[in-house]
């Protein structure tokens, strides 16, 4: 058995929470490959070392003095060294950063040296070998991640090592200038690490456990789903539903591997295992529901549209022109509503429209705003009778106004729009018909 294991910035914040991980490693020795985040908040009002990092190197790109933050950074390091009892010393390495900073080597060197410092700590702590991820991890001259690459010279080098740590967020382009994955980028890596050793799991360590069905900001103590699977997430995450970075699944996806996300809190908890498919039903009928408030309709009326061949690729085409994606478009026989993101459409509103008018000539259009869209997402969907009609009469009961459906081909999701100050009140009714009353 090999495992991947990754931990988040709240698991490596402090030394109290590095014992804790240290712990989780050791009560399993198939937990072979660590790859660390840097270090986050410890508490709500705290900042992480990313975001110290990058504020340091904005000043030291300004030419002003640098100095006192990296200080602080430095703190930051030296307090979980100390208080992990090891005899390390990361002086050295901050020269070097130093003398980086003054040479402006960079945002994304300047971001990777947090990932980079604790993945030196984690280590010397664990006594397993380091991997600079530079040498292992490539990016592609136009910036996208090489997978092939990576996974050629990651998993010779990796198939040499029993046991190793291999920093998250960052690779480097083939001369050897270091880049980073976007802004949570270490599932990414851990991903990857996963895919490269061939892992028979890629565990995923945070401060919750796992996926809940709800937004615990609407739902009170929302359940935690058990099993998902990999389009299901899809679907949520793209809906708002944020635990793993949405590019974190790509690498293992492929590989079959599955990912459980685990809480180093409480490590006792099952978490939220994600996988290609499942036979397993979830709990629920549905595996969850998540949603986004923003979204703007536009709805064009047209007499005898139903036979104008071309009608909506214009439509479209009037959006595209604008660099405007659409989210859903529901027709009717003579009817067609575009739903798109509120803050992408405002500016260009009027340009759009009298596209929309030049290239279709349409009887009416209306637009309508501050609307907002409800994912409700279940394989379950598919051999269970009546889901439609369970959201709908919940809704109705609850007082919502349904203003869209749309229910995906597959059978896996039912979108649903409503006004954006019936948001909180649908995802409550939806949850308490399918979790709570389970009728
Ligand atoms: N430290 C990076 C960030 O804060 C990457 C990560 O934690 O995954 O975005």
């Amino acid at each position: 058995m090999k495992k991947v294991v990754k931990f988040g910035g709240s698991s490596l914040a402090s030394a109290e929470q590095f014992k804790k991980v240290g712990d989780i490693i050791h009560a399993d020795e198939s937990r072979r490959y660590v790859v660390p985040s840097a270090p986050g908040k410890r508490f709500s009002e705290d900042t992480k070392v990313t975001d110290m990092l990058y504020g340091c190197y904005e000043t030291a790109e300004k030419g002003k003095s640098f100095g006192d933050l990296l200080e602080k950074i430095k703190e930051r390091y030296n307090e979980i060294i100390k208080g992990l009892g090891l005899e390390l010393s990361l002086e050295e390495e901050f020269k070097i950063i130093e003398k980086q900073f003054k040479e402006k080597a960079g945002k994304d060197y300047a971001a990777s040296r947090g990932e980079y410092l604790n993945g030196i700590i984690m280590a010397n702590y664990l006594g397993y070998e380091f991997i600079d991820s530079a040498e292992v991890i490539f990016f592609k001259e136009d910036g996208g991640f090489d997978a092939d690459l990576t996974n050629d010279v990651l998993g010779k080098r990796l198939s040499t090592v029993e046991r190793a740590v291999i920093p998250g967020f960052y690779g480097a382009f083939q001369d050897g200038r270091v880049k980073t994955f976007s802004r949570g980028g270490s599932d990414i890596t851990g991903s990857i690490v996963a895919k490269a050793v061939s892992a028979d799991m890629y565990e995923n360590w945070t401060d919750v456990s796992g996926f809940l069905v709800a937004d615990p900001r609407i739902i009170h103590n929302p359940e935690t789903i058990t099993t998902i699977t990999y389009k299901e997430l899809r679907e949520l995450a793209y809906m708002g539903a944020t635990v793993l970075h949405e590019d974190a699944i790509f690498p293992v996806r492929k590989a079959g591997i599955p990912i459980n996300i685990k809480n180093t809190n409480k490590p006792e908890d099952e978490g939220t295992m994600i996988v290609e498919s499942t036979c397993r039903q979830s709990k629920y009928t549905i595996t969850g529901i998540a949603g986004k408030k923003g979204f703007v309709s536009i709805n064009i009326e047209k007499a005898m549209m139903n036979s104008e061949i071309g009608f909506g690729r214009r439509v479209l085409e009037a959006f595209e022109k604008h660099g405007i994606s659409f989210e859903h478009v529901p027709s009717g026989i003579d009817t067609m509503t575009v739903y798109v993101h509120q803050p992408e459409f405002e500016d260009k509103e009027q340009q759009v429209l009298a596209d929309i008018h030049r290239m279709t000539d349409p009887d009416h259009i209306e637009v309508e705003t501050d609307l907002a869209l409800i994912a409700v997402v279940g394989r379950g969907m598919r051999s269970t009778r009546g889901t439609a009609g369970r959201i709908f009469s919940a809704l109705a009961h609850a007082n919502v106004n349904v203003k869209m459906i749309d229910q995906g081909s597959s059978e896996l999701n039912i979108i649903i729009g409503v006004k954006n100050n019936d948001f909180e009140k649908a995802i409550k009714a939806i949850y308490d018909i399918f979790v709570l009353v389970q009728i």
